[in-house]
């Protein structure tokens, strides 16, 4: 099977593992169904994230990195340590979990949100928002999108999320609009910028050397 065709999968669940040579960083998407398909097959967290494992995929195949998608899946795998979506990314002791989400109702207070998972690791999320924000302006599509990685103003906090207030990694869990999810141009050039802004951060501590050379994108 594709993994185009597990991403568009409606039925079933999937936990889809995709390897990358990339060990310091791993992507997360716990959410995701495919495009019109709002509800998730488990009671703890109905709502699904649209397409979000697009997103996860593109974003982890920029950074030839591992990438772990739940796909309509029946538990909320990043509320339990015992969820095998949980289990694959601790044995992958990655420096940094990026974890992409989506929303679409109107609780956000901005369109893109940024959690570290407490207000004692905001210095992360509020630098790599910073540094989003500083390369979104330069994209047509994207620079209208306002976007926040502050802890104590976003509405997406994640405090409840396992995987995004584990000691043992640095996490960045990120909320994306609908209408990004729904436009594989916006969200393609989205990915090429976080993957840009994470190579960056990857590279200063000292974790990049397994990445592909940045000139050939
Ligand atoms: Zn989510």
């Amino acid at each position: 099977m594709r993994v185009k065709d597990i991403l568009n999968e409606k039925e079933n669940s999937i936990l889809l593992y995709l390897p990358g040579k990339n060990r310091g960083i791993v992507v997360g998407v716990p959410h995701h169904a495919p495009q019109e398909v709002l509800v998730l097959p488990n009671q703890e967290h109905p709502v699904s994230d649209e397409n979000a494992g697009f997103i996860g995929a593109t974003l982890a195949h920029l950074l030839n990195c591992p990438v772990i998608i739940a796909c309509n899946y029946f538990m909320d795998v990043n509320k339990h340590r015992t969820s095998d979506y949980y289990k694959r990314i601790q044995s992958l002791e990655p420096t940094i979990l990026v974890e992409i989400h989506g929303h679409s109702r109107n609780k956000a207070r901005f369109d893109i949100e940024i959690s570290p998972g407490s207000l004692k690791r905001n210095t992360w999320s509020l630098a790599l928002a910073a540094r989003l924000k500083e390369k979104l302006v330069n994209e047509p599509l994207l620079q209208d999108y306002t976007i926040s990685g502050d802890f104590s103003k976003i509405y997406f906090q994640a405090t409840r999320t396992l995987t995004i207030t584990s000691p043992d990694w640095i996490a960045f869990h990120i909320e994306l609009p609908r209408p990004m999810r729904a436009s594989s141009e916006q969200y393609l050039l989205f990915c090429k910028n976080l993957a840009g802004v994470l190579k960056e951060i990857l590279a200063e501590l000292g974790e990049l050397e397994h990445l592909p050379d940045q000139s050939a994108g």
